[in-house]
């Protein structure tokens, strides 16, 4: 049986750590600069360490939808025109 492949496993993901925050301008390379909360002193980013890119996979799985739940919410946004 062939397997679809896989990209992102949601279920197996957890929310990163409050430990890694840090604020914006002070995110590093490979570091998640998804926006947690403001601060008085500026953005505070996750700061998850990132395999690659921007985010850490969690908030990657937030910025990014699949192909999946693109066409659902087209199909959704369809239904609710007609
Ligand atoms: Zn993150």
């Amino acid at each position: 049986m062939a397997q679809a492949p896989v990209e992102f496993a949601p279920a197996q993901l957890q929310p990163p750590s409050r430990k890694h925050e840090t604020s914006l301008i002070e995110a590093g390379f490979a570091q998640c600069r998804f926006i947690v909360r403001e601060a008085p002193e500026g953005a505070i980013c996750c700061g998850e360490p990132t395999p690659r890119g921007s985010w850490c996979p969690w908030h990657r799985r937030i910025v990014y939808e699949t192909r999946a739940e693109a066409a659902a919410r087209a199909a959704a946004r369809a239904a609710k025109a007609a």
